[in-house]
């Protein structure tokens, strides 16, 4: 008896597992080591008489230990503030969780307690790994070398289109990008860890998507790689939007250059129309200067012969006349006066032809003054006609002052010329800058017999003549000659006209620059 008395003694004493005594009161008999320990207990005497009733929270559980004979608690217990507490009194920070089982014995109650503290935070730390694991965005995993999936989430079950956890499990992932898991299982086992590893990937229900990968590999004690760990994301989204912005830039820069080559040909063209046109007003020039020398010789020369004619005519008159019959008069009168006329088309030939050859610069010149001057050198047939010749201010332009008295010259004698019976001539000069204020129009108004719209643009051709000679004097070659002088001027030229009321000629001169 005290043998086993003994041997009991020493296993109570030496248990890891703490033991408690309490009578029938529930007051505290006896502890063995371990529950002392466990309790940061220094002495049995600081326990001893302790009611398991006033330090356990039993709770409802009371009773059930009452009726059953036994109960397990499993008591939180938060040691923060440091309180006494009872049994349980301890310097440890943080929850300690202690497991209680409590036997009812014939004697009182056997407690038999235990510190499970560490295993309730590993539960609790594993707990925790899960749900975060579980909720995270990203797609987490691991998965044998060979790419069998070991454990995942539900992002990541997600993220390849499987139906559910798992179908995912045990699946291989390596067959969504093959050559890629290849890849990425050589470069592990030389880097162990890979961040931002990239690649497309062919999901279950066959959509592309494209993964990020951050990856470190499990390594055995031979070093050779077992386990691949990780999480991915689905970067299909912003890969795609990349893609296309890149697209739309590639074809950017396609169109830009097809445009730069565009240009680039319509400026060879521009500059090739440009040396042809440079090569035509080089020709026009030179045919104009050879027409402009070959009027001016064949002009010239032909006043020669012509001279002869006419003086040769005039002694036949003056020797002849009232000797031969009266037709030969005639016929002589014929001569003379077609050697005049011809004579006049020469010298107005010539004098077209010098336009151009008149060396002398432009200058500024009062408009004013040449209409004047104009006016004063036809005063005679002014005088005659009865006409009126008036203008408005005119303005200064740059030209050649001889060339402008010729045009207004030429105008107001056409005026005079072309009057309409029973009316004296009435001409009103005037001047007006365009829209654009870069030119001068200047026009010259009359109140003649006008002539036909048909006839508005002929009458400015050389010889070109709407009347015959016998009803209005002329060679045709005056308005000729203004145009000529106005285009060497930069200007243009025109008429309005109404038959049997008036004409209205127009020329333009490019306002000089201040
Ligand atoms: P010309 O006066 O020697 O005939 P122009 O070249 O000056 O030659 O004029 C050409 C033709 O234009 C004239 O013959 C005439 O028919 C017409 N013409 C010119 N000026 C006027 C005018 N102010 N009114 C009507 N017709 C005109």
């Amino acid at each position: 008896m005290k043998q086993s008395n003994d041997k009991f003694r020493e296993s109570f004493e030496k248990s890891p597992i703490g033991i408690i005594f309490f009578d029938k009161e529930g007051n505290l008999t006896d502890a063995n080591q371990s529950a002392l320990e466990i309790g940061e207990i220094p002495s049995i005497d600081d326990v001893i008489g302790l009611n398991i009733f006033n330090e356990v929270d039993m709770g409802s559980k009371e009773d059930e230990l009452l009726e059953k004979g036994l109960i397990n608690i499993q008591v939180p217990v938060n040691f923060d503030d440091n309180k006494k507490l009872g049994i349980y009194n301890t310097t440890l920070s943080g929850i300690a969780f202690i497991d209680l089982t409590i036997f009812v014995i014939d004697s009182g109650f056997l407690v038999q307690i235990q510190d499970i503290t560490e295993r309730k935070k590993g539960e609790e730390s594993e707990e925790k790994y899960r749900s975060f694991f579980e909720d995270d965005l990203t797609g987490d995993f691991i998965a044998t070398h060979e790419g069998r999936v070991i454990d995942c989430n539900s992002s990541f079950v997600g993220i390849y289109g499987f139906d559910n956890r798992e179908q995912a499990l045990n699946s291989d992932i390596s067959k969504f990008n093959k050559s890629s898991w290849i890849n990425l299982i050589a470069r592990l086992k030389n880097e162990r860890k890979i961040r931002d590893y990239q690649s497309w990937h062919k999901r279950q229900d066959g959509e592309k998507i494209y993964i990020i990968a951050n990856v470190v590999g499990t390594f055995n004690d031979s070093d050779e790689l077992i386990q691949v760990k990780g999480y991915i994301f689905d970067e299909t989204e912003r890969k795609k939007a990349e893609e296309e912005l890149k697209e739309s830039r590639d074809h950017l820069e396609e169109k830009v250059e097809e445009r730069a080559a565009e240009i680039a040909e319509a400026n060879q063209q521009l500059k090739e129309n440009e040396q042809l046109l440079k090569e035509a007003i080089t020709n026009l020039e030179r045919s104009n200067e050879e027409l402009q020398s070959f009027a001016y010789i064949t002009s010239h020369d032909l006043q020669e012969p012509l001279r002869t004619i006419a003086s040769f005519s005039q002694l036949i008159e003056r020797r002849y006349k009232g000797q031969l019959d009266p037709d030969a008069d005639e016929f002589l009168e014929f001569i003379s006066s077609a050697a005049k006329r011809m004579k006049d088309m020469i010298q107005g030939l010539l004098e077209y032809s010098r336009i151009g050859r008149v060396e002398k610069g432009f200058v500024e010149t009062d408009m004013n003054l040449k209409v004047e001057k104009a006016v004063s050198n036809l005063h005679t047939s002014i005088d005659e006609s009865n006409a009126e010749i008036f203008h408005d201010p005119l303005p200064e332009v740059i030209a050649d002052p001889d060339q402008m008295v010729r045009v207004f010259q030429n105008f107001i004698g056409n005026g005079i010329k072309f009057k309409k019976p029973q009316f004296n001539p009435r001409i009103h000069i005037s001047a007006k800058p365009d829209n654009k204020g870069k030119e001068w129009i200047f026009s010259v108004e009359d109140n003649g017999i006008g002539m036909e719209k048909q006839y508005t643009d002929k009458i400015f051709e050389v010889f070109k003549r709407l009347h015959t000679m016998d009803k209005y004097e002329g060679t045709g070659i005056g308005l000729a000659i203004i145009k000529r002088i106005i285009e060497r001027h930069g200007g243009r030229i025109w008429v309005e006209s109404s038959f049997d009321v008036g004409s209205t000629f127009y020329f333009t001169i490019p306002i000089k620059n201040k």
